[in-house]
């Protein structure tokens, strides 16, 4: 059911891939740049940005010389920064119009959108508008616009392939298969640091505790998501969009190996399942250079060393966000973008130790029953009522806060 490989990427056997990165400086952004070191023959970079990581985004750029660099932070127009970006012979750009113009270069053969939240919607739609191929690591922009960016994605010639592991494994499990033939798709989870604690227990969970996240290496953001497990009901969303697969027939079962990224079961009985390590560069070099695979120096899981593979059903009761992204993707519309923007909001607050853990949760859910009875359908209206979700989901933070 993946559509016919992009005309323009069957040239990279000629010559390198010629890469966007729409946030070179996250955790997705890094890792990329750490798969074009690995294979320097195949890969290169043509621009890179950053919101406001300016020091960074100059050490990339001296390491990598893309022709072009953009910072969303105007405020460093006049900043020394400016001078070194152009000694090294690249054009800095500024704020979203910097962003828009790099997601839509002529040169860029991919564009990498690892963006971390919603912020990274704009963007994405500029590249899909271009009609580029996108390697789509900001999954927020499908929870939120899933249905709009799909149908952009269509209208201009456009393809995502997913960087999510989850997503790149089922789209390797669907690699020739027909979408009729799907009985369901099976999200794996690894369940997190909290997995085996009890909901007392959680009450006292610190910033601290939720950011050491057993398996997977990951920016700040998405490893709060992972502690609550939004992340999977966020993948819920994501895949529902991304796969056009109905969402009664997506399922989410915990894995704490995280060996297996995620499965498709068929109509016949079969479950065909992508397996390897927990390494974001694996379904990074495979986004950039599907449908083909490249050598890349990793390892296969040793399998004898693991020696057996687990899984569970979910906890909804301790973990009520994967049912609510399960929820949020039947019913479309309003309840993916408030869920969203509310899971912003309370993370960044978690983290600035305003609301408890559990406290997550709770403003999630609240604001989506407050936003309920709304509808979306544009991107103007997505953007709307992503900002108003904000300003109830603040409203919950600053009553829970007062309480702490
Ligand atoms: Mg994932």
């Amino acid at each position: 059911m993946n559509s016919a490989p992009d005309e323009s990427l069957n040239k990279t056997t000629q010559r390198p891939v010629n890469i966007s990165i729409l946030g070179s400086t996250g955790s997705i952004g890094k890792n990329v740049l750490d798969v074009v070191r690995m294979r320097p023959d195949r890969f290169s970079v043509v621009a890179i940005s950053a919101a406001t990581n300016a020091e960074l985004l100059l050490r990339q750029a001296a390491e990598f010389r893309p022709k072009y660099c953009a910072l969303i932070d105007e405020n460093l127009i006049n900043s020394s920064f400016a001078n070194e970006f152009k000694g090294l012979g690249c054009a800095l750009l500024y704020g979203k119009e910097g962003y828009k113009f790099i997601a839509s270069l002529d040169e860029a053969d991919v564009v990498v959108s690892s963006m971390v939240g919603a912020s990274g919607l704009i963007p994405t739609i500029s590249a899909v508008q271009a009609g580029k191929r996108v390697a789509l690591a900001n999954k927020e922009s499908l929870v939120i616009a899933g249905e709009i960016l799909i149908e952009l994605t269509q209208r201009h010639n456009a393809m995502i392939i997913p960087v999510d592991s989850e997503h790149s494994a089922i789209f390797q499990c669907l690699n020739g298969e027909n979408k009729s033939d799907v009985r369901n798709i099976i999200l794996t989870a690894s369940g997190g640091p909290f997995w085996e604690w009890t909901k007392e227990q959680m009450a006292k969970i610190t910033v601290e505790d939720a950011l050491n996240h057993p398996n997977w290496q990951m920016g700040r953001k998405i490893t709060i998501d992972s502690a609550t497990m939004m992340n999977k009901g966020l993948e819920v969303v994501e895949a529902r969009w991304l796969f056009g697969i109905e969402a009664h027939k997506i399922r989410v079962l915990i894995h704490r190996e995280s060996i297996v990224h995620s499965m498709v079961s068929f109509k016949d009985g079969s479950i065909i399942a992508q397996m390897g390590r927990p390494d974001m560069r694996i379904p990074i070099a495979y986004a950039l250079t599907w449908p083909r695979r490249i050598e890349l120096n990793i390892d296969a899981p040793a399998l004898y060393d693991i020696g057996g593979l687990n899984f569970y059903q979910p906890d909804f009761e301790r973990f009520p966000l994967i049912k609510l992204g399960l929820e949020a993707a039947k019913r479309g519309g309003i309840m993916p973008v408030s869920m969203n923007a509310a899971n912003e909001m309370a993370v960044d607050a978690f983290l600035n130790k305003k609301i408890t853990f559990l406290n997550i949760a709770e403003v999630v859910l609240k604001t989506v029953e407050k936003m309920d009875g709304n509808t979306c359908s544009t991107i103007d209206e997505v953007l709307y009522y992503d900002g108003l979700s904000r300003i109830y989901a603040d409203e919950i933070i600053y009553n829970l806060s007062k309480r702490q």
